[in-house]
């Protein structure tokens, strides 16, 4: 049995926008804190985003969560991955509608970058729907020099809303 209290927090970005993306979102969360080597310690407020990039689709739900995980980086990225083709994710086109998109942000300190993966996520920075679940659990967090708050003062919110502000929103569904 895998000790996972002696495991690397690690800090997971999702969204989705078609069928029912919370209860994607929700159950995604399920499989990865039924595993022996991973656990959910926290999980952000639950944010409505108006749609980025391709503006002609419906409005996604965003959310984060701080795990602790004995899964090496990219073990974890594979899940992630696998988490999100077992559900189906439709991917059309780039900034297309998705059922469920689960991105690794942050494990521990760790900074990497290889053809699979790149930690930390190079877009989360720009991203206000990331910044701002990812600020619910970890203002102080530091990426690329700046801590989220100082990112999130940065760019542009307009729009984000608070859809649930319980974060057990998760466990309910
Ligand atoms: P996307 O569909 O835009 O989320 O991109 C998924 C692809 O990005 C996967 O094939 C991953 O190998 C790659 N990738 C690289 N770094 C990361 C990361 N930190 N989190 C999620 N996917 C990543």
């Amino acid at each position: 049995m895998p000790n996972v209290e002696a495991g690397a927090v690690a800090y997971l970005g999702l969204g989705g926008n078609i069928g029912d993306p919370v209860a994607h979102m929700a159950e995604a969360l399920n499989r990865v804190d039924d595993r022996a080597d991973c656990r959910v310690i926290a999980v952000s407020r639950l944010y409505r985003t108006p749609p980025w990039g391709k503006t002609d689709q419906d409005w996604f739900f965003n959310s984060a969560a701080e795990i602790r995980t004995t899964l090496d980086p990219l073990s974890l990225l594979r899940l992630c991955l696998e988490i999100e083709r077992s559900m189906k994710r439709v991917r059309i086109e780039r900034w297309g509608p998705r059922t469920i998109d689960l991105d690794l942000l942050a494990y521990g300190d760790l900074r990497m970058a290889s053809d699979e993966l790149t930690v930390p996520h190079p877009r989360m920075t720009e991203r206000a729907f990331v910044l701002l679940p990812l600020a619910d659990l970890t203002p102080d967090l530091v990426i690329a020099e700046r801590s989220i708050s100082a990112w999130l003062a940065d760019v542009d919110a307009a729009g984000i809303e608070v859809a649930d502000a319980d974060r057990g929103w998760w466990r309910r569904v």
